[in-house]
């Protein structure tokens, strides 16, 4: 009798399929600071190019039960994407195609395993553009986006993935194949929002292959504007302002001043000083705006007047400003930033969200909990979420990931900070997904509610074979709705 792998490998051929350890190993870690010599290999891995082969490896993967774990860029740092349980890795790297530039209905439509910076790429000489930024856009795939509904650097202006995607492909455990979404209309009221449904499900419903989103115009220049307050709170106060006084602005993030160090690395190495902000000014507002060179200069006078009048002073040093967006947006981090900071130390990072109104109150937990587990600070960075001013928080940290120690005490420093922003009435991951690290607090965060979640889970996937041991804690089946109501804090207003 025939092994599932070879199954598969008749169907999809010798090249699609490999079980060698070699070409297990890429697929077995992500960027999430794990022990250094812990990892989670997955028994196969396939390499498809195309919707129908997807099918074929979920209808083969059904009929054996065998676990399978959509990989987009590796890049996720939850573990959302490894094979904990075995199984197989479907390697979305080969599904790769722009299918599609819609110039009179302002659409593009990818293969899932398309790189955000590869869709920009195909866009940009026809004077279009897909406003999707996260730093590691040269990597990470937009299947992966929608996935853990990653947020970017214009994410004031136009929003994330929610207001970006039209329609998705999604193929579910039997091989069928589903249309979600609304072709290329706009918006929709017709029906339940299964598309909605996909976002940030971290491939634990179905495995998509492709999507239509909606582009925008190129803007002709930028301008980028860096501005220090007090504190947190004066800087969204500041920001707010700006909003009443009906500018548009494209991009808005707030930074602690160790975040500022970090982000200006190329000024510190230049200068061999840390970027100097007047004493008493402990917060970044950097600011862009971008289109016609008279609505720049308008923009920046306006935003000055703004500013001054509400406790801000620019930062005009030119290097600073440079170093702080190539860092930001431009510099490539496999050559720069992030692989230096990858080689000694993982980046780590608890990524919650809380109300505008409790920003403070979770900056001072950041500061208590990196005190409390000796976890050094890369820093506070807001991105702003559009068009409320919604922040999505990384609250970063140093990990040594060759000392368990520091390793677990990570864990603990992103359970306590999980915990805070639940009761602070905000979320416990704004852009990672809850992946294998959250899992046991979901119940904390969704009470109830995750009960629901788990049916709707066993409706697309009834035998647990997709992407199994995230979101939901390992007892799920035995939680009742009272037990649930019991743990959560969903409730609470
Ligand atoms: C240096 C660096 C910078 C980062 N900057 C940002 C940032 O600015 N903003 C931000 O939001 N995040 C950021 N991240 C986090 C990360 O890049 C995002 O979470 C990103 O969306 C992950 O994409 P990926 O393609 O690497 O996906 P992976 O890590 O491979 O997978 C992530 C999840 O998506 C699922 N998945 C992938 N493809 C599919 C598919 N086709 N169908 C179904 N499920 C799928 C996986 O199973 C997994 O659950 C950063 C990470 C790093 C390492």
């Amino acid at each position: 009798m025939k092994t599932v792998f070879e199954e598969i490998i008749d169907k999809l051929g010798t090249k699609k399929v490999s079980t060698n350890p070699i070409d297990l190993y890429p697929y077995s870690r992500d960027w999430s600071p794990m022990e250094h010599d812990k990892d989670y290999l997955p028994e196969a891995v396939c390499i498809p190019s195309t919707t129908k082969e997807v099918s074929i490896i979920l209808e083969i993967a059904q009929k054996w039960k065998i676990p399978v774990v959509a990989w987009g860029g590796g890049t996720g740092m939850g573990g959302s994407n490894l094979a904990i349980r075995g199984g197989i890795v479907i390697a979305t790297n080969s599904m790769s195609n722009i299918i599609e530039i819609d110039k009179d209905n302002m659409t593009v439509t990818v293969q899932a395993g398309a790189t955000i910076q590869s869709i920009n790429e195909a866009l940009e000489p026809l004077g279009l553009w897909f406003p999707h930024d996260p730093e590691s856009k040269p990597t990470s795939t937009i299947g992966a986006a929608l996935m853990c509904d990653s947020n970017g650097t214009f994410g004031i202006k136009y929003g994330s993935m929610v207001n970006y995607v039209l329609n998705a492909t999604v193929v579910i455990p039997g091989g069928e194949v589903i249309r979600v979404g609304q072709r290329k209309a706009a918006t929709t009221s017709s029906g339940y929002k299964l598309l909605w449904l996909m976002i940030s499900s971290e491939g634990t419903l179905g495995v998509m292959t492709e999507l239509t989103l909606r582009i925008f115009p190129l803007p002709k220049k930028r301008e980028i504007m860096l501005w220090v307050a007090p504190s947190i709170n004066d800087a969204t106060k500041a920001l707010y302002a700006i909003q009443a006084s009906g500018l548009c602005i494209e991009s808005a993030h707030i930074n602690d001043k160790h975040r500022l160090n970090y982000y200006t690395h190329t000024y510190r190495e230049k200068t061999g000083k840390t970027a100097d902000i007047p004493k008493g000014y402990n917060t970044l507002l950097a600011l862009s705006v971008a289109g016609d060179d008279d609505v720049l200069e308008f923009s920046k006078r306006k935003i000055s007047t703004v500013l001054c009048s509400n406790n801000c002073i620019p930062l005009e040093n030119e290097d600073i400003v440079k170093g702080w967006w190539d860092s930001k947006h431009t510099l490539s981090w496999e050559k720069n930033k992030w692989s230096s900071s990858q080689k000694k130390e993982k980046f780590g990072s608890a990524d919650v969200s809380v109300p505008v109104g409790r920003l403070q109150d979770m900056y001072d937990a950041f500061i208590k909990y990196t005190k409390a587990y000796d976890l050094p600070k890369v820093g506070t960075a807001i991105y702003n979420i559009g068009p409320h001013i919604s922040p999505s928080i990384s609250f970063a940290v140093f990990v040594d990931d060759h000392d368990k120690e520091k390793v677990a005490n990570f864990f603990k420093y992103v359970e306590d900070m999980s915990k805070t922003a639940v009761l602070l009435g905000g979320t416990m991951s704004s852009y990672i997904g809850d992946g294998t690290r959250l899992r046991h607090l979901t119940p904390f965060e969704h009470g109830k509610s995750l009960k629901m979640m788990w049916k709707i889970k066993k409706l697309f996937d009834p035998d647990n074979i997709l992407n199994p041991g995230k979101i939901f804690p390992e007892n799920i089946e035995e939680l009742s709705y009272e037990d649930l109501e019991k743990k959560g804090r969903h409730d609470e207003r």
